[in-house]
Protein backbone atom coordinates (compact mmCIF):
# COMPACT_ATOMS: atom_id res chain seq x y z
CA UNK A 1 0.00 0.00 0.00
CA UNK A 2 0.95 3.28 -0.62
CA UNK A 3 1.25 6.03 2.18
CA UNK A 4 1.56 9.94 2.39
CA UNK A 5 4.79 10.06 3.71
CA UNK A 6 7.60 7.06 4.49
CA UNK A 7 7.78 8.62 8.34
CA UNK A 8 5.37 10.95 10.33
CA UNK A 9 6.83 11.81 13.82
CA UNK A 10 4.80 13.19 16.69
CA UNK A 11 6.45 15.33 18.68
CA UNK A 12 8.89 18.20 17.49
CA UNK A 13 11.33 17.71 20.75
CA UNK A 14 14.61 16.61 20.86
CA UNK A 15 14.05 13.52 19.64
CA UNK A 16 11.85 13.96 17.03
CA UNK A 17 13.19 16.82 15.71
CA UNK A 18 16.27 15.06 15.38
CA UNK A 19 14.94 11.65 13.75
CA UNK A 20 12.82 13.59 11.34
CA UNK A 21 15.44 16.11 10.16
CA UNK A 22 18.04 13.81 9.77
CA UNK A 23 15.34 10.79 8.18
CA UNK A 24 14.28 13.41 5.54
CA UNK A 25 17.95 14.40 4.65
CA UNK A 26 18.23 10.54 3.88
CA UNK A 27 15.66 11.23 1.11
CA UNK A 28 12.75 9.92 3.51
CA UNK A 29 9.35 12.30 3.01
CA UNK A 30 8.80 12.95 6.27
CA UNK A 31 6.02 14.84 8.28
CA UNK A 32 6.07 15.85 11.93
CA UNK A 33 3.30 17.30 14.32
CA UNK A 34 3.69 19.53 17.08
CA UNK A 35 0.37 20.80 19.09
CA UNK A 36 3.20 23.26 20.81
CA UNK A 37 6.36 25.11 20.26
CA UNK A 38 8.73 23.45 18.15
CA UNK A 39 11.80 21.83 20.57
CA UNK A 40 9.74 20.85 23.02
CA UNK A 41 10.36 20.30 26.58
CA UNK A 42 14.35 21.10 26.40
CA UNK A 43 13.79 24.14 24.85
CA UNK A 44 10.74 25.83 25.92
CA UNK A 45 10.31 24.80 29.41
CA UNK A 46 13.04 22.23 30.42
CA UNK A 47 16.97 22.63 30.26
CA UNK A 48 17.61 26.07 27.85
CA UNK A 49 15.55 28.28 30.06
CA UNK A 50 16.24 26.66 33.26
CA UNK A 51 20.12 26.96 32.77
CA UNK A 52 19.82 30.47 31.80
CA UNK A 53 17.80 31.33 35.12
CA UNK A 54 20.35 29.56 36.47
CA UNK A 55 22.58 32.06 35.03
CA UNK A 56 21.21 34.82 36.31
CA UNK A 57 20.77 33.47 40.15
CA UNK A 58 24.25 32.97 40.17
CA UNK A 59 24.42 36.70 40.51
CA UNK A 60 22.45 36.87 43.30
CA UNK A 61 25.68 34.75 45.18
CA UNK A 62 28.35 36.64 42.93
CA UNK A 63 27.49 40.29 44.17
CA UNK A 64 27.81 38.86 47.44
CA UNK A 65 30.91 37.35 46.36
CA UNK A 66 32.65 40.12 44.80
CA UNK A 67 33.41 42.48 47.67
CA UNK A 68 36.26 40.10 48.68
CA UNK A 69 37.88 41.08 45.28
CA UNK A 70 37.34 44.74 45.72
CA UNK A 71 34.01 45.39 43.92
CA UNK A 72 31.12 47.73 45.81
CA UNK A 73 28.00 46.38 45.28
CA UNK A 74 25.88 48.92 46.63
CA UNK A 75 22.20 48.93 44.48
CA UNK A 76 21.96 46.09 42.98
CA UNK A 77 18.66 44.99 41.90
CA UNK A 78 17.04 42.45 40.33
CA UNK A 79 13.67 43.13 38.05
CA UNK A 80 12.21 39.46 37.45
CA UNK A 81 9.86 40.45 34.49
CA UNK A 82 13.66 41.01 32.75
CA UNK A 83 14.55 37.97 33.12
CA UNK A 84 11.58 36.00 32.36
CA UNK A 85 10.57 38.04 29.02
CA UNK A 86 14.63 38.08 27.58
CA UNK A 87 14.52 34.29 28.32
CA UNK A 88 11.20 34.23 26.41
CA UNK A 89 12.29 36.39 23.45
CA UNK A 90 15.44 34.24 23.76
CA UNK A 91 13.03 30.61 23.32
CA UNK A 92 11.52 32.10 20.72
CA UNK A 93 14.36 32.85 18.49
CA UNK A 94 15.10 29.03 18.87
CA UNK A 95 11.70 27.60 18.26
CA UNK A 96 12.64 30.26 14.69
CA UNK A 97 15.64 28.48 14.19
CA UNK A 98 14.24 24.76 14.74
CA UNK A 99 11.41 25.61 12.23
CA UNK A 100 14.01 26.77 9.74
CA UNK A 101 16.15 23.29 10.25
CA UNK A 102 13.45 21.63 9.84
CA UNK A 103 12.17 23.70 6.67
CA UNK A 104 15.28 23.27 5.22
CA UNK A 105 15.59 19.66 6.01
CA UNK A 106 11.93 19.16 3.91
CA UNK A 107 10.62 17.60 6.73
CA UNK A 108 6.67 19.44 6.65
CA UNK A 109 5.53 21.03 9.84
CA UNK A 110 2.22 20.07 11.11
CA UNK A 111 0.51 22.22 13.81
CA UNK A 112 -1.52 20.51 16.27
CA UNK A 113 -1.83 17.73 18.41
CA UNK A 114 -1.92 13.86 16.62
CA UNK A 115 -4.01 10.65 17.77
CA UNK A 116 -3.73 7.44 16.35
CA UNK A 117 -6.37 6.35 13.62
CA UNK A 118 -4.24 2.67 13.59
CA UNK A 119 -1.03 1.69 13.64
CA UNK A 120 -0.37 3.30 9.68
CA UNK A 121 -2.63 6.41 10.38
CA UNK A 122 -3.12 9.40 12.95
CA UNK A 123 -5.15 12.45 12.38
CA UNK A 124 -4.51 15.91 12.96
CA UNK A 125 -7.20 18.53 13.48
CA UNK A 126 -9.35 16.33 12.06
CA UNK A 127 -7.13 15.54 8.75
CA UNK A 128 -5.84 12.12 8.38
CA UNK A 129 -2.30 11.09 7.50
CA UNK A 130 -1.33 7.84 6.46
CA UNK A 131 2.42 6.50 6.96
CA UNK A 132 4.89 3.86 6.95
CA UNK A 133 6.22 4.53 9.70
CA UNK A 134 5.17 6.33 12.79
CA UNK A 135 7.30 7.61 15.44
CA UNK A 136 6.04 8.59 19.17
CA UNK A 137 8.35 11.46 20.39
CA UNK A 138 5.97 13.21 22.52
CA UNK A 139 7.59 13.37 25.87
CA UNK A 140 6.86 13.58 29.49
CA UNK A 141 4.68 15.70 31.46
CA UNK A 142 4.80 17.02 35.04
CA UNK A 143 3.67 14.31 37.13
CA UNK A 144 1.80 16.19 40.56
CA UNK A 145 0.16 13.86 43.23
CA UNK A 146 -3.64 14.34 44.03
CA UNK A 147 -4.47 16.43 47.21
CA UNK A 148 -6.29 18.67 48.96
CA UNK A 149 -5.37 21.52 47.96
CA UNK A 150 -3.30 20.28 44.68
CA UNK A 151 -5.02 22.93 42.56
CA UNK A 152 -2.98 25.72 44.02
CA UNK A 153 0.48 24.45 43.58
CA UNK A 154 2.49 24.75 40.48
CA UNK A 155 4.44 22.57 38.29
CA UNK A 156 7.78 23.74 36.53
CA UNK A 157 5.86 24.12 33.22
CA UNK A 158 4.55 27.88 34.70
CA UNK A 159 7.84 28.68 36.48
CA UNK A 160 8.96 29.86 32.67
CA UNK A 161 6.03 32.78 33.44
CA UNK A 162 5.76 33.55 36.73
CA UNK A 163 4.03 37.47 36.95
CA UNK A 164 6.04 37.59 39.69
CA UNK A 165 8.31 36.28 41.93
CA UNK A 166 6.90 35.44 45.51
CA UNK A 167 8.69 36.37 48.92
CA UNK A 168 8.37 32.82 49.97
CA UNK A 169 8.69 29.65 48.21
CA UNK A 170 8.42 26.20 48.89
CA UNK A 171 9.62 23.42 46.27
CA UNK A 172 8.11 19.93 47.07
CA UNK A 173 10.64 17.03 45.79
CA UNK A 174 13.93 15.53 46.01
CA UNK A 175 15.19 15.37 42.01
CA UNK A 176 16.30 17.00 39.20
CA UNK A 177 13.67 20.07 39.13
CA UNK A 178 13.19 20.13 42.80
CA UNK A 179 16.82 20.90 43.59
CA UNK A 180 17.59 23.28 40.73
CA UNK A 181 14.69 25.40 41.06
CA UNK A 182 15.44 25.59 44.72
CA UNK A 183 18.17 26.77 43.66
CA UNK A 184 17.62 29.13 41.33
CA UNK A 185 14.67 30.87 43.68
CA UNK A 186 17.29 31.07 46.43
CA UNK A 187 19.82 32.55 44.55
CA UNK A 188 16.93 34.98 43.18
CA UNK A 189 16.42 35.80 46.86
CA UNK A 190 13.46 34.25 47.39
CA UNK A 191 13.03 32.82 50.97
CA UNK A 192 13.47 29.16 50.10
CA UNK A 193 12.23 25.78 51.36
CA UNK A 194 12.98 22.67 49.94
CA UNK A 195 10.48 19.58 51.38
CA UNK A 196 11.49 16.18 50.38
CA UNK A 197 9.43 13.22 51.97
CA UNK A 198 12.82 10.64 52.37
CA UNK A 199 15.99 10.87 54.41
CA UNK A 200 18.44 12.04 51.67
CA UNK A 201 17.79 14.26 48.59
CA UNK A 202 18.14 13.29 45.06
CA UNK A 203 18.15 8.99 45.42
CA UNK A 204 19.77 6.89 42.92
CA UNK A 205 22.74 9.60 42.84
CA UNK A 206 26.10 8.43 45.28
CA UNK A 207 25.51 8.58 48.73
CA UNK A 208 28.39 10.69 49.45
CA UNK A 209 26.78 13.43 46.79
CA UNK A 210 23.77 13.50 48.23
CA UNK A 211 24.70 14.20 51.47
CA UNK A 212 27.65 16.81 50.57
CA UNK A 213 24.98 18.41 48.25
CA UNK A 214 22.55 18.52 50.71
CA UNK A 215 25.02 20.47 52.83
CA UNK A 216 25.70 22.72 50.59
CA UNK A 217 22.10 23.71 49.43
CA UNK A 218 21.70 24.54 53.25
CA UNK A 219 25.13 26.90 53.23
CA UNK A 220 23.73 28.76 50.18
CA UNK A 221 21.05 29.66 51.93
CA UNK A 222 18.20 27.21 50.77
CA UNK A 223 15.72 25.67 54.35
CA UNK A 224 16.16 21.23 53.23
CA UNK A 225 13.54 19.73 55.26
CA UNK A 226 14.22 16.15 55.15
CA UNK A 227 11.31 13.47 56.16
CA UNK A 228 9.05 16.00 55.41
CA UNK A 229 5.40 15.53 53.82
CA UNK A 230 2.65 17.56 53.26
CA UNK A 231 -0.92 17.19 54.09
CA UNK A 232 -3.10 19.51 52.60
CA UNK A 233 -2.91 23.18 51.09
CA UNK A 234 -5.37 25.95 51.49
CA UNK A 235 -6.05 29.74 50.05
CA UNK A 236 -4.76 32.24 53.19
CA UNK A 237 -7.84 34.04 51.77
CA UNK A 238 -10.40 31.80 50.15
CA UNK A 239 -11.94 34.34 48.68
CA UNK A 240 -8.86 35.13 46.78
CA UNK A 241 -7.15 32.97 44.31
CA UNK A 242 -3.80 35.05 44.74
CA UNK A 243 -3.57 35.14 47.77
CA UNK A 244 -0.88 33.11 49.78
CA UNK A 245 -1.15 29.38 50.45
CA UNK A 246 -1.28 28.27 53.58
CA UNK A 247 0.81 24.37 53.88
CA UNK A 248 -0.50 22.17 56.55
CA UNK A 249 2.73 19.69 56.86
CA UNK A 250 2.25 15.91 57.69
CA UNK A 251 4.24 16.75 61.23
CA UNK A 252 1.36 19.09 62.26
CA UNK A 253 2.60 22.57 61.69
CA UNK A 254 1.12 25.26 59.14
CA UNK A 255 3.03 27.56 57.34
CA UNK A 256 2.38 30.23 54.40
CA UNK A 257 4.01 30.28 51.43
CA UNK A 258 3.55 32.67 48.07
CA UNK A 259 4.35 30.03 45.69
CA UNK A 260 4.59 26.25 45.91
CA UNK A 261 5.88 23.87 43.22
CA UNK A 262 5.65 20.08 43.15
CA UNK A 263 8.96 18.99 41.25
CA UNK A 264 7.51 15.42 42.06
CA UNK A 265 8.29 13.81 38.88
CA UNK A 266 7.60 13.27 35.31
CA UNK A 267 5.33 10.73 33.20
CA UNK A 268 4.82 9.97 30.16
CA UNK A 269 2.84 12.45 27.75
CA UNK A 270 0.67 9.59 25.85
CA UNK A 271 -2.78 10.63 27.43
CA UNK A 272 -4.69 11.90 23.81
CA UNK A 273 -2.50 9.48 21.49
CA UNK A 274 -5.27 7.07 21.34
CA UNK A 275 -2.37 4.32 21.70
CA UNK A 276 -4.63 1.16 21.51
CA UNK A 277 -5.87 2.18 18.00
CA UNK A 278 -2.07 1.18 16.84
CA UNK A 279 -2.47 -1.49 19.06
CA UNK A 280 0.56 0.36 21.03
CA UNK A 281 0.95 -1.14 24.37
CA UNK A 282 2.51 0.07 27.76
CA UNK A 283 4.89 -1.14 30.00
CA UNK A 284 6.49 -0.11 33.01
CA UNK A 285 5.39 3.08 34.83
CA UNK A 286 3.28 4.21 31.93
CA UNK A 287 5.43 4.66 29.21
CA UNK A 288 5.38 2.89 25.88
CA UNK A 289 7.15 -0.58 25.47
CA UNK A 290 9.64 -0.87 22.96
CA UNK A 291 11.84 -3.25 22.06
CA UNK A 292 15.73 -2.94 21.91
CA UNK A 293 15.43 -1.14 18.05
CA UNK A 294 12.72 1.12 19.61
CA UNK A 295 9.73 -0.74 18.15
CA UNK A 296 6.46 -0.75 20.37
CA UNK A 297 4.33 -3.63 20.05
CA UNK A 298 2.90 -2.50 16.57
CA UNK A 299 5.02 -3.18 13.79
CA UNK A 300 5.13 0.27 12.19
CA UNK A 301 5.26 2.36 15.57
CA UNK A 302 8.46 3.59 17.16
CA UNK A 303 9.18 5.60 20.58
CA UNK A 304 11.78 6.99 21.99
CA UNK A 305 12.90 9.42 24.71
CA UNK A 306 11.10 10.54 27.24
CA UNK A 307 7.60 8.56 26.40
CA UNK A 308 9.70 5.52 27.19
CA UNK A 309 11.01 4.04 30.12
CA UNK A 310 14.67 5.00 29.45
CA UNK A 311 16.99 7.63 30.87
CA UNK A 312 14.87 10.91 30.88
CA UNK A 313 17.64 13.11 29.38
CA UNK A 314 18.24 15.68 26.04
CA UNK A 315 21.10 14.39 24.81
CA UNK A 316 19.60 10.70 25.61
CA UNK A 317 16.67 11.15 23.40
CA UNK A 318 18.85 12.60 20.61
CA UNK A 319 21.63 9.58 20.41
CA UNK A 320 18.42 7.60 20.82
CA UNK A 321 16.92 9.00 17.28
CA UNK A 322 20.26 8.68 15.86
CA UNK A 323 20.45 5.07 16.47
CA UNK A 324 16.88 4.22 15.21
CA UNK A 325 17.81 6.33 11.80
CA UNK A 326 20.70 3.94 11.59
CA UNK A 327 18.36 0.84 12.16
CA UNK A 328 16.35 2.14 9.78
CA UNK A 329 18.65 3.02 7.27
CA UNK A 330 21.55 0.79 7.61
CA UNK A 331 19.53 -2.19 8.92
CA UNK A 332 21.68 -1.53 11.89
CA UNK A 333 20.68 -3.41 14.83
CA UNK A 334 20.54 -1.38 17.36
CA UNK A 335 22.74 -1.80 20.90
CA UNK A 336 22.46 1.45 22.80
CA UNK A 337 24.52 2.06 25.58
CA UNK A 338 23.35 3.20 28.83
CA UNK A 339 26.28 3.26 31.12
CA UNK A 340 28.54 5.96 31.46
CA UNK A 341 26.18 8.60 30.59
CA UNK A 342 27.44 11.35 32.31
CA UNK A 343 24.90 13.76 33.63
CA UNK A 344 24.70 17.59 35.85
CA UNK A 345 22.41 18.62 37.89
CA UNK A 346 22.48 22.30 37.57
CA UNK A 347 21.81 22.98 41.31
CA UNK A 348 24.08 25.66 43.10
CA UNK A 349 26.59 24.02 43.56
CA UNK A 350 26.02 22.04 40.42
CA UNK A 351 26.69 18.16 40.51
CA UNK A 352 28.49 16.29 37.97
CA UNK A 353 28.47 12.61 37.38
CA UNK A 354 29.52 10.03 35.16
CA UNK A 355 29.43 5.93 35.99
CA UNK A 356 28.94 4.34 38.86
CA UNK A 357 27.99 5.60 42.44
CA UNK A 358 29.65 3.73 45.45
CA UNK A 359 26.90 1.84 46.21
CA UNK A 360 26.08 0.81 42.41
CA UNK A 361 30.03 -1.12 42.08
CA UNK A 362 29.08 -2.60 45.59
CA UNK A 363 25.30 -4.12 43.90
CA UNK A 364 27.37 -5.31 41.11
CA UNK A 365 29.62 -6.91 43.39
CA UNK A 366 32.82 -5.09 42.02
CA UNK A 367 36.04 -4.88 43.89
CA UNK A 368 37.06 -1.51 43.46
CA UNK A 369 38.79 1.61 45.70
CA UNK A 370 37.95 5.16 45.75
CA UNK A 371 39.74 8.16 45.76
CA UNK A 372 37.61 10.68 47.48
CA UNK A 373 38.74 14.60 48.81
CA UNK A 374 36.60 18.08 49.75
CA UNK A 375 38.25 21.24 49.49
CA UNK A 376 37.45 25.09 49.66
CA UNK A 377 37.85 26.37 45.97
CA UNK A 378 40.65 28.91 45.32
CA UNK A 379 38.03 31.35 44.58
CA UNK A 380 36.33 31.08 47.99
CA UNK A 381 39.59 31.93 49.77
CA UNK A 382 38.78 35.67 48.84
CA UNK A 383 35.04 35.34 48.47
CA UNK A 384 34.37 34.64 51.66
CA UNK A 385 31.78 31.87 51.22
CA UNK A 386 31.95 28.41 52.93
CA UNK A 387 31.50 26.70 50.43
CA UNK A 388 33.41 23.43 49.88
CA UNK A 389 33.85 21.27 46.52
CA UNK A 390 33.82 17.49 46.61
CA UNK A 391 35.12 14.85 44.08
CA UNK A 392 35.45 11.26 44.26
CA UNK A 393 36.68 8.90 41.55
CA UNK A 394 35.95 4.83 41.44
CA UNK A 395 38.76 2.60 40.24
CA UNK A 396 38.40 -1.15 40.08
CA UNK A 397 41.11 -3.11 41.17
CA UNK A 398 40.77 -6.11 38.36
CA UNK A 399 41.30 -4.12 35.28
CA UNK A 400 42.64 -0.66 36.78
CA UNK A 401 39.80 1.38 34.70
CA UNK A 402 37.67 4.42 36.13
CA UNK A 403 34.55 2.91 36.53
CA UNK A 404 32.77 6.09 38.42
CA UNK A 405 33.57 10.21 38.81
CA UNK A 406 31.65 12.23 40.65
CA UNK A 407 32.23 16.37 41.50
CA UNK A 408 29.77 18.78 43.47
CA UNK A 409 31.02 22.20 43.04
CA UNK A 410 31.75 25.03 40.60
CA UNK A 411 31.86 24.13 36.95
CA UNK A 412 31.28 20.45 37.40
CA UNK A 413 28.63 20.26 34.14
CA UNK A 414 31.37 21.14 32.27
CA UNK A 415 34.02 19.32 33.62
CA UNK A 416 31.98 16.00 33.86
CA UNK A 417 31.78 16.24 29.65
CA UNK A 418 35.39 15.70 29.42
CA UNK A 419 35.27 12.68 31.78
CA UNK A 420 32.78 11.13 30.43
CA UNK A 421 35.11 10.69 27.34
CA UNK A 422 37.63 9.22 29.68
CA UNK A 423 35.57 6.72 30.93
CA UNK A 424 33.48 5.86 27.80
CA UNK A 425 37.29 5.43 26.58
CA UNK A 426 38.15 3.07 29.69
CA UNK A 427 41.00 5.23 30.72
CA UNK A 428 42.34 3.55 33.66
CA UNK A 429 43.77 5.65 36.81
CA UNK A 430 47.01 5.46 35.25
CA UNK A 431 45.63 7.01 32.27
CA UNK A 432 44.39 10.00 34.74
CA UNK A 433 47.83 10.13 36.60
CA UNK A 434 49.72 10.31 33.61
CA UNK A 435 47.31 13.23 32.61
CA UNK A 436 49.17 16.47 32.83
CA UNK A 437 46.67 18.96 34.96
CA UNK A 438 45.16 22.19 34.20
CA UNK A 439 46.62 24.66 37.37
CA UNK A 440 45.16 26.16 39.00
CA UNK A 441 41.70 24.72 38.64
CA UNK A 442 39.19 22.13 40.64
CA UNK A 443 39.64 20.16 37.88
CA UNK A 444 43.21 19.07 38.11
CA UNK A 445 42.18 17.18 41.57
CA UNK A 446 40.85 14.46 38.99
CA UNK A 447 44.44 13.74 37.54
CA UNK A 448 46.34 13.95 41.02
CA UNK A 449 44.77 12.22 43.07
CA UNK A 450 47.28 9.80 45.28
CA UNK A 451 46.81 6.92 47.68
CA UNK A 452 46.44 9.63 50.85
CA UNK A 453 43.04 10.48 48.89
CA UNK A 454 42.06 6.92 49.07
CA UNK A 455 38.83 6.32 51.19
CA UNK A 456 38.40 3.97 54.08
CA UNK A 457 35.20 1.91 53.00
CA UNK A 458 33.45 0.14 55.14
P1 LIG B 1 12.81 12.90 39.63
O1 LIG B 1 12.25 11.57 39.34
O2 LIG B 1 14.25 13.16 39.44
O3 LIG B 1 12.42 13.33 41.10
C1 LIG B 1 11.11 13.30 41.56
C2 LIG B 1 11.12 13.61 43.03
O4 LIG B 1 9.80 13.74 43.51
C3 LIG B 1 11.80 12.52 43.86
O5 LIG B 1 12.54 13.14 44.87
C4 LIG B 1 10.60 11.76 44.43
O6 LIG B 1 10.86 11.18 45.68
C5 LIG B 1 9.61 12.87 44.62
N1 LIG B 1 8.23 12.40 44.58
C6 LIG B 1 7.67 11.57 43.70
N2 LIG B 1 6.37 11.39 43.98
C7 LIG B 1 6.11 12.12 45.08
C8 LIG B 1 4.96 12.33 45.87
N3 LIG B 1 3.81 11.76 45.57
N4 LIG B 1 5.06 13.13 46.96
C9 LIG B 1 6.23 13.73 47.28
N5 LIG B 1 7.36 13.56 46.56
C10 LIG B 1 7.31 12.78 45.48
O7 LIG B 1 11.92 13.87 38.74
P2 LIG B 1 12.09 15.34 38.25
O8 LIG B 1 10.70 15.79 37.99
O9 LIG B 1 12.94 16.16 39.17
O10 LIG B 1 12.87 15.17 36.90
C11 LIG B 1 12.44 14.23 35.93
C12 LIG B 1 13.59 13.79 35.08
O11 LIG B 1 13.92 14.82 34.17
C13 LIG B 1 14.88 13.51 35.85
O12 LIG B 1 14.91 12.22 36.35
C14 LIG B 1 15.93 13.74 34.81
O13 LIG B 1 16.16 12.56 34.10
C15 LIG B 1 15.31 14.79 33.91
N6 LIG B 1 15.90 16.11 34.22
C16 LIG B 1 17.21 16.31 33.93
C17 LIG B 1 17.81 17.51 34.21
C18 LIG B 1 19.24 17.70 33.92
O14 LIG B 1 19.79 16.95 33.13
N7 LIG B 1 19.91 18.66 34.56
C19 LIG B 1 17.06 18.64 34.78
C20 LIG B 1 15.68 18.31 35.06
C21 LIG B 1 15.14 17.10 34.77
P3 LIG B 1 11.54 9.72 45.84
O15 LIG B 1 12.99 9.91 45.52
O16 LIG B 1 11.28 9.41 47.27
O17 LIG B 1 10.82 8.83 44.89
Amino acid sequence: MAYQYDLFVIGAGSGGVRASRVAASKGYKVAVAEGSALGGTCVNIGCVPKKLFVYASEYGHGFGEAAGFGWTNEGTKFDWSVLRDNKTKEIERLNGIYGNMLGNAGVEVISGFASFVDAHTVMVNGKTYTAERILIAVGAKPFIPEFQGSDLVVSSNEMFYLDSLPSKALVVGGGYIAVEFAGILNGLSVDTSLAYRGDQLLRGFDEDVRAFASEEYKKSGIDVRLNTGVDRIELVDPEDQASERMVHFKDGTSERFGLILYATGRVPNVGSLELDKAGVEFGKNGAVKIDKNFKTTADSVFALGDVTDNIQLTPVAIKEAMALIDYWFDGKEVDFDYDNIPTAVFSQPAIGTVGLSEQEAEARGIDFRVYQTDFRAMKHTLSGATSRTLMKMLVNNADEKVIGAHMVGDYSGEIIQGLGIALKAGATKADFDATVGVHPTSAEEFVTFSAGALKERK
